[in-house]
């Protein structure tokens, strides 16, 4: 019923002529989309079907993990007027457009909590690896390797923004990543330019178009489960986060203080 849903713009108008419109008109603005991906979540990539995620963790399985902490997340960013969007290891839709993409996991045990960012590299893009994804990663396809889908594109621009969206998520999760709270592998922040192209030349960072795209190693399975296993306070410093960076960039209102 398209004439019901115009009437909140037509309020909106009597308030800009009354001159007292900034707070209706900001909270009417276009809500912000942000693409939140459950890593390892089938059905995967075509390229990277074999890469299941690590076992273990505090609900069995990397997946079990990722999916849990996805709709957490999801429902955080919703209650605070984000348009938060679910997709599995496949990108779904493919080009996906919006403000965010972030992809959720945890790390092997022995492995360390980070944040992992988009970098833009003519010379590099996505990793290829093995068949459906074995081996170590390579900036070229291998004899073998499954057929990807197309790229989408990693411009200096996405690179700044990943970075900036990656350090607001870092400071968060960092400041929950402690002893007290169960956290018991190395906290690493944010990945280091050159630093791991896993996590720096991630698939998804090429199959959305949003203007940050990262990914979040929540901590590492068997030192973290006691951390991991607190899915609410871990999907909180994504979520927050995520506010935390739309905010800073104008994309949702300031918050109430
Ligand atoms: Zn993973």
């Amino acid at each position: 019923m398209p004439s019901r849903s115009r009437r909140p713009a037509s309020v909106v108008a009597v308030c800009v002529a009354l001159g007292g419109a900034t707070v209706p008109a900001t909270a009417l603005a276009a809500r912000p989309v942000v693409w939140v991906q459950a890593g390892h979540e089938g059905p995967r990539e075509p390229g990277y079907r074999a890469q299941t995620g690590a076992g273990g963790g505090p609900f069995g399985s990397e997946v079990a993990f990722n999916t849990r902490v996805a709709a957490r997340v999801e429902a955080r960013l919703r209650a605070a007027g984000v348009d938060a969007r679910h997709t599995p290891g496949l990108v779904t839709p493919w080009g996906a457009r919006g403000a965010v993409f972030v992809s959720i996991h945890f790390d092997s045990p022995g492995g360390q909590a980070a944040v992992g960012y988009a970098v833009s590299n003519p010379a590099r893009g996505e990793n290829y690896y093995r068949g459906e994804g074995s081996a170590t990663p390579s900036p070229t396809p291998y004899p073998g390797s499954v057929r990807h889908r197309r790229a989408t594109t990693v411009s200096p621009s996405v690179e700044r923004r990943s970075r900036s969206l990656a350090r607001f998520i870092s400071r968060r999760l960092g400041a929950a990543h402690t002893p007290s709270k169960g956290a018991g592998a190395p906290f690493a922040g944010v990945t280091p330019r050159n630093g791991n192209v896993r996590m720096q030349y991630f698939y998804g960072y090429y199959r959305a178009r949003t203007g940050a795209r990262v990914l979040v190693e929540c901590g590492a399975a068997g030192a973290d489960d006691a951390f991991l296993s607190r899915s609410d306070l871990v999907a909180g410093t994504v979520a927050g986060g995520i506010i935390d960076y739309l905010r800073r960039r104008g994309s949702l209102p300031a918050a109430r203080s």
